[in-house]
């Protein structure tokens, strides 16, 4: 890894992604800190430049598919493609103990579609790299499968979200798809959904089968074209989406990022993580 490095992060303005940025450039390589408002980003890219750090900023919402295409050509032109990507941007409505729904719509489009919707138009920019290109999605151990807690009730949904063998985006997005009608016509709670941060945790639920999906489709390439993908959840961490109440600060959340990215000798993928350990998905 080194400057010729391009690390790309998303919803890196604040939080979890702004320390995923600092921690990344502090590394020696060149991240490109995105967010969707343009002010607020270049604001943050300012803080880390004079620093000292190679940080450079471009705008990408990553729910909005033109602002995509015209980051993705402005990589292209300007550094060839991408070596790592980090999928941090997320939205949670829920803080505390509130359970509500009311932007299940965008919480779930926010952290699952536009995962997606960067995982898709970034696959055919990463670069050929000897120590395999990384991209890392940001998730949560409320989205876990098999918690003992928080899980959808239907054992048999669980079972086909966890085969990391016979998963599809088609059974996915339509669990995502029946929670939303769900969340409606208000018959959700009865629907044997995830109890706590429901939007949320299936949000994230979605972004982890994504990931094995992804993991599969990509497992044939050849030595040299390889590209690891891996979820991490980054622990309960003190940002604007807990309210400030999470128990670790952005930089320890966003340790197990660092690792995942630049890892020399990483051959694994598909796989779900916190500090640094696989967990069960
Ligand atoms: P913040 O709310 O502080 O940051 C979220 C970031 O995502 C902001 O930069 C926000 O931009 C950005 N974002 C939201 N929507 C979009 C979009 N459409 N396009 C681009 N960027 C967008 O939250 P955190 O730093 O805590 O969260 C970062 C990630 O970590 C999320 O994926 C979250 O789910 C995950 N996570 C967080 C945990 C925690 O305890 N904090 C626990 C587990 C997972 P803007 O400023 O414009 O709103």
């Amino acid at each position: 890894w080194s400057a010729e490095t391009i690390a790309v992060v998303t919803g890196a303005n604040r939080g979890i992604g702004f320390e995923i940025a600092h921690q990344l450039a502090l590394q020696g390589v060149t991240v490109v800190l995105t967010s969707r408002e343009i002010a607020v980003g270049e604001e943050s890219a300012k803080v880390l430049q004079e620093g000292g750090l190679k940080v450079v900023f471009h705008q990408l919402d990553v729910l909005d598919q033109e602002s995509i295409d015209t980051f993705c050509a402005w990589i292209k032109e300007n550094y060839g493609g991408i070596d790592i990507l980090i999928n941090n941007a997320g939205f949670n409505h829920n803080v505390g103990s509130e359970n509500s729904v009311e932007f299940a719509e965008k919480v779930i489009k926010t952290n699952y579609n536009g995962t997606k919707n960067m995982v898709k138009a970034a696959i055919p920019l990463m670069k050929p790299n000897a120590a395999g290109a990384r991209i890392v999605n940001v998730s949560s151990r409320l989205g876990r499968l098999n918690g003992r807690k928080n899980r959808i009730s239907d054992d048999a949904l669980r079972q086909q979200l966890e085969d990391g063998d016979s998963i599809s985006e088609e059974l996915i997005d339509a669990t995502i798809n029946k929670f939303l009608e769900q969340a409606k016509d208000g018959s959700w709670t009865d629907g044997g959904w995830p109890q706590n941060n429901t939007d949320y945790s299936l949000s994230k639920v979605a972004v982890n089968a994504y990931t094995r999906l992804v993991a599969r489709e990509l497992a044939d390439r050849p030595e040299g074209e390889k590209i690891f993908i891996n979820c991490y959840c980054p622990g309960w961490v003190k940002t604007a989406m807990t309210g400030w109440a999470g128990q670790v600060t952005p930089e320890e959340g966003a340790d197990t990022a660092i690792w995942l990215s630049l890892l020399p000798d990483m051959r694994i993928s598909g796989k779900f993580f916190a500090e640094r350990r696989e967990i069960h998905f």
